[in-house]
């Protein structure tokens, strides 16, 4: 009845894109690789790392669209 389920999360270990959650979802329950095993870690540090992650992301993203804007000459010393 517990189907393990996966989730997007690059293993730093084997490079595999996907990990497995506990099958009882808790704060404590450790995330694991699909491929290797690897412990990521608990999964409220896995959460918070994906939402630095992402936060970061959009943050460069943003950075590259002003950076593109032709808003006059880009001088910096
Ligand atoms: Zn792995």
């Amino acid at each position: 009845m517990t189907k393990p389920i996966t989730f997007a999360y690059p293993c730093a270990k084997c490079g595999a894109g996907q990990a497995i959650l506990p099958a009882k979802i808790e704060a404590m329950s450790v995330v694991q690789c699909v491929q290797c095993g690897r412990k990521h870690g608990r999964l409220d540090e896995v959460q918070k790392q994906l939402a630095t992650k992402a936060r970061e992301e959009s943050f460069q993203k943003m950075r590259q669209i002003y950076r593109n804007r032709p808003t006059g000459k880009n001088r910096s010393s």
